[in-house]
């Protein structure tokens, strides 16, 4: 029997509403092909202009409306010209991947053909591994504060929380991808020569997990080297597991060591699927080149495949949805390698001439 799957479809602002329609279009194609059914729910909330209206980001059931979708399709969020980002980030996103729980941000970082690379000599297959972050705690808090303010004797405390229950999830489920890997391979991101409490404790806690599984190679790299290397020796990563703050750099690093953020997707998981994952492009709303229809939708469109594959792996599984994320990747690599392209690839495509090619190829 075939599944139905609600999905919340959410633009946001600038490119957000420039790319999602693209990516609902590839999608719409899939959908077509493998015979999938994909309900989609569109919402006007999340964005600026909202705010705008409303002073606020989401009404206040945002929960309630969302919390029976399979998934959300998010574009983007922010207008600093209108809404400074730390309101319109916390007011949306941000209470999305923390009270949907989604603990696992995951980005794949790949070079794909007919996209030139920063890093001289690189060929595609030398760069093609996942940045798996922790989402929901770590050094991202609010606990602390500024004693003395105004006198010499000011000083500023910022704690940092890591859990076991939340360290030991995002360890298991990057020692899960890595064993599901021809390489299997983890590298855990630390800093415990200079960090030296939480990070040893984050160690020992990946041997631990690491003791479930066997097969899986693991090496540790402290923050500082392990930047480094992604420039220098991408091709010796395959899953690459980092608390909060690394992963949050890691995870602009790599992207940005494949050409372009235009490409970069991600998924916010909630592996347990207690609540709804969210599937977006890595780049923000780019007022600079909103409303031109220039933007480049494949970071767009590649999260829509991520997010067919996270429906394919659920529970009561549909593995046409799997069949369809492999369509849409494929369709990616294939326009990629012949065009069109945006300018951000060095090409004078529009945002909609680029959805239209890889849908057609989806089609098939
Ligand atoms: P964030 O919102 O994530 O904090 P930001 O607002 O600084 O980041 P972006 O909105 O991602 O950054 O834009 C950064 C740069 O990348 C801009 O110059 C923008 O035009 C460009 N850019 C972002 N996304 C795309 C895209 N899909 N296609 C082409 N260029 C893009
Ligand atoms: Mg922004």
């Amino acid at each position: 029997m075939t599944r139905r799957f609600k999905i919340a479809a959410i633009a946001g602002d600038g490119i957000g509403k420039e790319v999602l329609p693209e990516g609902l279009k590839v999608l719409a194609a899939a959908a077509e092909r493998f015979n999938l059914h994909l309900d989609f729910a569109h919402f006007p909330w999340a964005s600026c202009d909202w705010y705008m209206q409303h002073g606020e980001m989401m009404p206040p059931d945002w929960k309630e409306q969302l919390s029976g979708m399979d998934a959300i399709y998010f574009g983007a969020v922010g207008w600093p010209a209108l809404v400074p980002d730390h309101v319109s980030l916390w007011g949306s996103l941000l209470k999305f991947r923390r009270e949907f729980d989604q603990y696992i941000n995951l980005r794949p970082v790949r070079l794909f053909e007919g996209v030139p690379c920063p890093l001289a000599g690189r060929k595609p297959g030398d760069i093609d591994f996942f940045v798996v972050r922790e989402n929901t705690e770590g050094e991202y808090t609010n606990l602390g504060g500024v004693m003395f303010p105004g006198t010499e004797r000011e000083m500023v405390i910022q704690e940092s929380v890591f859990t076991r229950h939340g360290t030991d999830r995002v360890l298991r489920y990057a020692f899960e991808l890595a064993n599901a890997r021809r390489r299997r391979h983890l590298t855990v991101a630390t800093k415990s020569n200079g960090i030296a409490i939480s990070m040893p404790w984050w160690d020992g806690r990946a041997d631990a997990i690491h003791a479930d599984y066997p097969q899986v190679t693991v090496d540790k790299q402290h923050i500082d080297i392990l930047t480094a290397r992604f420039v220098l020796q991408p091709d010796r990563f395959d899953v690459v597991v980092a608390s909060n703050l690394f992963g949050d750099i890691l995870s602009d690093l790599g992207p940005a060591c494949t050409g372009t953020i235009g490409l970069a997707p991600s998924g916010n998981l909630n592996p347990d699927r207690t609540f709804p994952s969210l599937f977006e492009p890595v780049h923000g709303s780019a007022p600079d080149i909103a409303g031109q229809g220039i933007a480049n939708p494949i970071a767009m469109i590649w999260s829509g495949a991520m997010m067919l594959a996270f429906l394919a792996a659920g529970p009561n599984p549909d593995p046409r949805c799997g069949e369809a994320h492999d369509a849409i990747v494929a369709a990616i690599e294939e326009v990629l390698r012949t065009g069109p392209r945006t300018g951000d690839l060095g090409g004078t495509a529009t945002t909609v001439e680029v959805g239209d090619a890889i849908a057609a190829r989806v089609r098939g």
